[in-house]
């Protein structure tokens, strides 16, 4: 009997179910940028860490220019690093730069341009509130207060946030470690002599990018004949991995040996075919040993379609990072024919006009024309009961940057 398909939007909620965060490890901030935060950033010391000058200019008290223009004498200097070392009492300013610490005894700052300065003492010439130019401690970050979540893809904002609270590394979870096994007696590696018959392991090119790409470390990338033995033994080496991707040789063909070779492995079967085109001979499950094993189409476009839809989101789910956050809808510009029966992943091409994102399809389809996802943005999820859809339609997309 047939194995049934799945839906796509089942087998995702099947892979994620069986997907939970690695454990935490320190990172320094150096090396942080795209890492995952797997603890709140709380804030050890307020920011700023002092009252400080927003200007440059004088510390006064500010009643001392409530009869302004007055004229009072300058007694000292605070400069940024190097606080002064009076007080500011009545009739007395202090020079002041921006960022400086406001002095004691002052409480606000009056900007160099409305003043004069002359033999020791300097002339103000309006009036200034309480607090006037100064920005108190505490303004940008409480003390103790939360900066950053967990779940967090760190970027340039968040690493100058968390070097501001005065950390120099970040608590995120351990990077994936994926395994991309491709199988195939026709793969020869790009620059190789192609044999009769024989094609380029695109594969093994496309997929481990994609997996750094989305934030996983790539622990090999092997390629396997079609060879029942050879192609348990080289799952079996991929096992201590943290997921397992393989390319191919997992549908029903004479010399497809994956889905067999994961049963003698004991992998737990959770599916085997997505009702989805590109990508219906995908299948997932899990050895014992943890690892998330996925089987994946190996149609060029296929592989990669079924890795972001499905392999992609094993991974953030992994760093514990957020997995519905590339999910958006388009207005799509053109007809797109389709049969009800499978969902369509299809390949678009992205623009952002006054009303929101449009989208266009990169042109043929086919899951070996690689091509189709040369300048692709996202993928259309075509609903499985959907037919043609008219152009002007609102679909939803899966963003594949
Ligand atoms: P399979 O899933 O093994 O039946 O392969 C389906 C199609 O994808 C066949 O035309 C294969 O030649 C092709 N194919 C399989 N693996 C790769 C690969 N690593 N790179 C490029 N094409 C592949
Ligand atoms: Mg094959």
């Amino acid at each position: 009997m047939p194995d049934e398909l799945i839906e796509i939007e089942e087998a995702r909620r099947l892979v994620l179910e069986r997907a939970s965060p690695l454990a935490a490890e320190p990172v320094p901030l150096r090396d942080a940028l795209g890492r995952v935060l797997a603890v709140e950033v709380g804030a050890a010391d307020p920011v700023p860490g002092f009252d400080n000058s927003a200007m440059d200019g004088f510390a006064v008290r500010a009643a001392d220019t409530a009869s302004a223009p007055v004229t009072l004498q300058v007694v000292d200097e605070s400069r940024a690093g190097r606080p002064a070392e009076r007080a500011v009492r009545a009739g007395e300013a202090i020079l002041i730069s921006t960022g400086a610490m406001v002095p004691e005894g002052a409480d606000s700052v009056v900007r160099v341009e409305d003043t004069s300065s002359r033999d020791g003492s300097v002339e103000v010439g309006v009036t200034v509130e309480p607090g006037g130019n100064v920005r108190r401690a505490g303004e940008d970050v409480r003390r103790g207060q939360s900066v950053i979540p967990p779940g967090t893809v760190l970027g340039a904002a968040e690493l100058g946030v968390i070097a501001s609270v005065g950390r120099g590394a970040a608590e995120c979870t351990r990077r994936p470690r994926v395994y991309v096994l491709t199988t195939g007696d026709e793969l020869h590696e790009p620059g190789e002599p192609l044999r009769p018959g024989g094609i380029r392991n695109s594969n093994a090119h496309s997929v481990p990018a994609l997996v750094e790409a989305s934030g996983a470390e790539v622990a090999e990338v092997e390629t396997v004949a079609d060879d029942p033995s050879a192609t348990r033994s080289a799952i079996e080496r991929a096992l201590d991995a943290d997921v397992v991707v393989i390319c191919g040789g997992v549908s029903v063909g004479e010399h497809d040996h994956v889905r067999a070779a994961l049963a003698e492995l004991g992998v737990q079967e959770a599916f085997w075919g997505v009702a989805l085109r590109p990508g219906k001979p995908t299948s997932f499950g899990v050895h014992d040993s943890g690892a998330l094993m996925f089987g994946l189409p190996g149609n060029p476009v296929s592989a990669m379609v079924t890795f972001l839809l499905l392999a992609r989101p094993a991974i953030d789910a992994l760093l514990g990072a957020g997995t519905e956050r590339r999910r958006a809808t388009a207005m799509l510009d053109e007809e797109y024919a389709k049969k009800p029966g499978r969902a369509h992943a299809v390949r678009c091409r992205l623009e952002l006009r006054d009303d929101g994102w449009h989208a266009r399809t990169t042109g043929e389809q086919g899951s070996h024309v690689l091509t189709s996802m040369l300048g692709a943005d996202a993928l259309a999820l075509i609903p499985t009961d959907s037919g043609t859809v008219p152009a002007g339609q609102r679909v939803e997309i899966e963003l594949l940057a």
